[in-house]
């Protein structure tokens, strides 16, 4: 897309580059593509790249605005920044860390780093926390810092930790996720010489996705831009999904009033969806009251164009019919794997998605939330079973020789392996090694625990040779591990914690055993299986012409857009999710642009899908309909089974409450 490819309000937002612009528009008219346009053009202009800042909202965004521009400009782009504004914040505290009373290469804290330090300055203060506790803290510090709440109107003994708590971060050189943006616009607020230095470098300011900026992040920009006044922001109000982490779309109305001499464009073409696609999310958002009004339309047509909602008896059917129309229409229509997405207002219901798309061999990348093999607990289930089918494996050994807890520190685990090295042994069989000497080189309770462990690990790999029942024996393989008992341990005052995890467990072991036991399975073996999920999903970086579908959170697809786009999980509860039930208006209007974000993001086709009933948390319930899907025009909507009436929902539950009385 060159300029001359741009309508003539596009053209006119691409090439004003001087005084500050809104452009509030609908989804897919072309509003990110007018950023990546503006700079290229700014470039073409003389203006140099390191007088250029563009902020966005995720990562790949950032990427893929920067690999647009290249190709735009042909230039290499060393002194640009396309960031977000995370990674904003952390270039500035790196070449101002002194400023604020750290040192150079601080590192930055995650959310489980986060409560252990709450933890560590409550142990200091000789407070006794919960793990609810911390998880409470962790959320209100974290309000705290993004300015949400005022810390002055806490009780003394929240003051007095979380005053402890930053002190232990500037000791540890560390920040918090919050800091990245909380620390760069405390510094521009206090030392207005720095401040002035970075409004010198970046005269030309860009924001996308303004609708979900939070308040200091609009502190920052307003503060970097208001010398210059370059400042073209760009979003959409109907797409603002993040008001519950304090991004607020007030943020336009205080652009609107900051930044009074400001140009507005609108852009009302929508490039990306057919008509009926439009149409209907069109016609959802109108139920919105708190909005500005805004006309979309667009042009394309096409014979492949269609809405579909289907209704599926349980969520096993639904990712069923989600791999098997992707693997019809790769091949009826032609289409790359990559040319289709799948969102769900929930990552934990993107997990048996994921294991069909395994299950069924079609590559996939799942983002937007943690999949569900990178849990702990299946990462070291996996691990034994890797160990189980071969001993050579050293990083399954040393992911696991002390988990459960068996005496094997880092001594021990230092004298195994210089062992292994003198003989260039794996760490399995140098430990089943010394073992056999009389006098072996380890505390006795170390002793005691790897000969336990060797001694299970070699019986269950002789389990596993015979290629028979192996589901079954990887969970007699747990079991006889103990990873019950580690797990309370683990998490000595939250059982719940601990049986959700022992639950995940055997879920996996579920999906195995029915890759297992399918007769077309031709070689079900345990090396097989291990090497699928290996190689499953894997982001091979670098390498962005690999093909895959997306699965991920409707929150991470902003922006993004997909031919094939399929919304699973349609459902009461769950979109509009039951939190938001219980809350009010404004909660289910938030819900709604989640589905409108989710809706906008299909070019051609778009398939929703509504379960009879589904597993939420190991529990089996009852589903509904989204009330939102009744707000689509049913005339667009294509179906090929009836909706069900509250009678089929009533079978549906007494087939459910026999089924527990017979189990019970
Ligand atoms: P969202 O609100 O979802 O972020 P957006 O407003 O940022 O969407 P873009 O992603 O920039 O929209 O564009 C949507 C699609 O429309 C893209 O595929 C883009 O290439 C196409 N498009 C935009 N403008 C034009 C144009 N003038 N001619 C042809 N295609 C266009
Ligand atoms: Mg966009």
């Amino acid at each position: 897309m060159s300029l001359a490819s741009l309508n003539p309000q596009q053209f006119q937002a691409a090439t004003t580059i001087e005084g500050p612009l809104l452009i509030i528009a609908g989804a897919g008219s072309g509003k990110t593509g007018v950023i990546t346009h503006r700079i290229a053009y700014m470039l073409e202009q003389g203006i140099a790249q390191s007088h250029i800042l563009a902020l966005t909202f995720t990562n790949k965004a950032a990427d893929e605005m920067a690999h647009r521009i290249k190709k735009m400009t042909g230039r290499k782009l060393s002194n640009l920044t396309i960031a977000t504004f995370h990674a904003f914040g952390v270039k500035v505290l790196r070449e101002q860390a002194r400023a604020i009373g750290y040192r150079d290469g601080f590192t930055i804290y995650d959310s489980s780093d986060r409560r252990d330090v709450i933890k560590e300055s409550a142990r200091e203060l000789g407070m006794i926390l919960e793990h609810e506790d911390l998880l409470d803290l962790e959320h209100l510090f974290g309000q705290i810092k993004s300015g949400m709440v005022d810390l002055a109107t806490q009780s003394k003994g929240i003051i007095q930790l979380f005053q402890e708590y930053q002190e232990f971060l500037q000791l540890k050189n560390a920040f918090d996720f919050d800091d990245l943006v909380a620390r760069p616009l405390e510094l521009f607020r206090t030392h207005p010489e720095i401040l002035q230095s970075y409004q010198q470098r970046y005269q030309y300011i860009m924001v996308d996705e303004f609708q979900d900026t939070s308040l200091q992040q609009y502190q920052l920009i307003q503060l970097l831009a208001s010398a210059h006044a370059n400042l073209c922001v760009v979003g959409d109000d109907d797409q603002s999904i993040y008001s519950w982490r304090g991004a607020n779309y007030t943020n336009i109305q205080a652009f609107e009033t900051d930044f009074p001499q400001r140009m507005e464009i609108k852009l009302e073409r929508n490039y990306r969806s057919t008509g009926v696609i439009l149409e209907a999310a069109n016609a959802l958002i109108a139920n919105n009251t708190n909005r500005k009004e805004k006309e979309l339309w667009t042009e394309s047509t096409t014979a492949e164009a269609s809405l579909q909602v289907r209704y599926l008896e349980n969520d096993q059917a639904e990712s069923e019919f989600i791999c098997d129309t992707v693997r019809t229409l790769r091949v009826s229509e032609h289409r790359g794997y990559d040319h289709f997405g799948v969102l769900s207002r929930n990552n934990s219901l993107m997990d048996a998605i994921e294991e069909a798309f395994i299950r069924h061999d079609i590559p996939y990348r799942r983002s937007g939330g943690r999949s569900f093999f990178e849990r702990k607990e299946i990462k070291d289930t996996i691990a034994y079973m890797r160990l189980a089918d071969n001993p050579d494996d050293d990083i399954a050994f040393v992911r696991i020789i002390n988990t459960p807890r068996r005496g094997v520190g880092k001594q021990s685990l230092a004298t195994l392996r210089e062992h292994s090295d003198d003989r260039k042994e794996a760490l399995y069989y140098t430990a089943k090694r010394l073992l056999g000497w009389s006098d072996p080189p380890f505390p006795k309770p170390t002793i005691a625990g790897l000969t336990y462990f060797i001694d299970t690990m070699e019986q269950f790999r002789q389990r596993f040779t015979t290629n028979k029942e192996m589901a079954r024996t990887a969970g007699d393989m747990m079991v006889a591990l103990d990873y019950w008992g580690y797990l309370v341990r683990e998490y000595p005052d939250n059982e719940k914690a601990a049986k959700w995890k022992y639950d995940n467990i055997f879920t996996f072991l579920g999906w195995f055993e029915r890759w297992e036991k399918n007769p077309d399975n031709l070689e079900p073996k345990l090396s097989t299986y291990l090497t699928r999920i290996a190689l499953a999903g894997r982001e091979r970086s670098g390498d962005d012409e690999e093909r895959a579908v997306s699965l991920m959170t409707i929150h991470a697809a902003k922006g993004l857009e997909f031919d094939v786009t399929f919304i699973a999980g349609v459902e009461d509860g769950i979109l509009p999710s039951l939190r938001s039930l219980q809350e009010d208006e404004a909660n289910m209007e938030e819900e709604r642009r989640l589905f409108y974000v989710a809706l906008t993001r299909a070019r051609e086709k778009l398939f929703m899908t509504v379960c009879a009933q589904r597993k939420i948390q190991r529990e089996l319930q009852i589903c509904t309909p989204s009330p939102f899907l009744s707000e689509l025009p049913s005339a667009l909507i294509e179906t090929e089974e009836q909706a069900p009436t509250p009678e089929d929902v009533e079978r549906v539950a007494m087939s459910v409450f026999t089924m527990f009385k017979d189990n019970s």
